[in-house]
């Protein structure tokens, strides 16, 4: 009997993402059923997004595993009538599409690409940028997203310090950890780049005291979560010179409110939640892998850890 794979991740996601994922377990050999509306307790495999009418997991009784299209789950996480496995996405697409947004973005900044390009202001003022084997750049978050940012600019020759929740050994890489890492990783940091999941521990994560602890004329760049930034010390310390630019793509309210201080902030870079999205072709495939272990008994992919948060 094929499985039965519900899609209840909205009707745009659904439409977006379904062709993808039937092609997927159709070349993984699965035999499943993609539907967009099911009785509960027929429903092998949840595809989900958060804004989906579906919100009371109770009925899915027979329900394996509810396989969550995005990386963050803070909006699914705290779901008290979600006893099932709950999978986050850890999509190729979406990784590369990270590590290009904050390439791309710290490249602007150490090769102030602005002054020459957007402000130039016609000066013959031979300084030549240092390399970026004389920046420092602390990564905050050291996840799937966080550490293949990592590697990118490590191989661009930046000095890349990480910061994660446990301690972690990778190869080149001076890794902090815990509370007290923290200041160690920001400490001296030219940029600083916010990739952590949203959860209680790492709201506010940048405030005014963690944000004095940086280097003057520092920049934060933020494709994780807004709430890891405390808005209102962020904008003192932009104000105050003692950070030079911010970019951020994500925003406590998302769309950004148009009367919101950040978009006319000079020193600030508004992108709208365009860091990394889902790709539908690659995600089908770690959609088609993951109900291929259900079926298998083989441990899940990128299993979240409730208690944890993320
Ligand atoms: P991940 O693999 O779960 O990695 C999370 C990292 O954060 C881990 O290194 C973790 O430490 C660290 N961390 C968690 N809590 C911490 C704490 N209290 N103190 C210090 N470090 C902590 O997540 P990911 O796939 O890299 O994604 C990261 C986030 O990016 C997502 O949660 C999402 O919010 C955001 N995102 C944004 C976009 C966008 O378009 N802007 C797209 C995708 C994702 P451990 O390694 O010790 O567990």
């Amino acid at each position: 009997m094929p499985l039965t794979v519900l899609m209840a991740a909205g009707p745009a996601n659904n439409d977006r993402y379904g062709p993808p994922i039937r092609r997927a377990l159709n070349a993984a050999g699965i035999d499943a059923r993609l539907v967009d509306t099911a009785p509960p307790d027929a429903v092998d495999y949840i595809v989900y997004a958060p804004n989906s009418p579906l919100q009371d997991f109770t009925p899915y009784t027979g329900t394996k595993a509810v396989l969550n299209l995005w990386a963050g789950v803070e909006r699914i996480v705290g779901n008290a009538t979600l006893t099932q496995p709950l999978c986050r996405m850890v999509d190729p697409g979406l990784t590369e599409g990270m590590v290009e947004w904050v390439v791309g973005h710290t490249m602007r900044h150490h090769l102030n690409i602005d002054r020459y390009t957007v402000a130039p202001d016609r000066t013959w003022n031979h300084d030549c940028p240092p390399l970026a084997r004389d920046r420092k750049v602390a990564m905050l978050g050291m996840g799937a997203l966080g550490e293949a940012a990592a590697r990118a600019l490590q191989a661009l020759r930046f000095r890349v310090e990480g910061w994660s929740r446990s301690p972690k050994s990778l190869t080149g890489l001076v890794c902090h950890y815990g509370s007290e890492g923290l200041r160690a990783a920001l400490s001296g940091a030219d940029f600083v780049v916010t990739l952590l999941p949203r959860t209680a521990e790492t709201e506010n994560t940048l405030n005014s005291e963690t944000i004095g602890w940086m280097k003057p004329g520092a920049v934060v760049m933020n494709p994780g979560r807004g709430a890891l930034i405390d808005d209102a010390a962020l904008l003192a310390a932009l104000d105050a010179g003692h950070l030079a630019h911010a970019t951020l793509d994500v925003f406590r309210i998302e769309p950004l409110p148009a009367d919101h201080p950040f978009w006319a902030h000079p020193r600030i870079t508004v992108t709208p939640h365009i860091a990394a999205d889902t790709r539908p072709e690659t995600a089908a495939e770690v959609i088609a892998e993951n109900i291929r272990r259900g079926e298998a008994g083989e441990p899940l992919l990128n299993l979240v850890d409730r208690a944890r948060g993320y």
